[in-house]
């Protein structure tokens, strides 16, 4: 899956491409550790918590066969007015 990330501190948005869409659900890209490494470097000693990345486009290849989860889905760990605030959705 390729996912667009936006930092929803700078409000700058940028592609991560080949993660596996459950990653983004429930993985090691579930929350701002990981989505935010092109952003601002994380601190790797502890998990930053689900308050600042979220995935705001996905595209998936067919011939992948994933399993297409709702952008809610992607961001599932996250407050519901951060998610309604910049996408709309809640
Ligand atoms: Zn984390």
């Amino acid at each position: 899956m390729k996912a667009t990330v936006l930092d929803t501190k700078t409000c700058l948005t940028w592609p991560i491409m080949d993660v596996p869409a459950a990653s983004w659900h429930n993985g090691n890209y579930s929350c701002d550790c990981n989505r935010g490494r092109e952003g601002e470097p994380p601190d790797f000693a502890e998990c930053c918590g689900n308050e600042r990345y979220l995935v705001i486009r996905a595209e998936y290849e067919e011939m992948d066969g994933e399993y297409r989860y709702a952008i809610r889905e992607l961001n599932e760990d996250y407050p519901p007015a951060l998610l309604n605030a910049f996408t709309g959705l809640a």
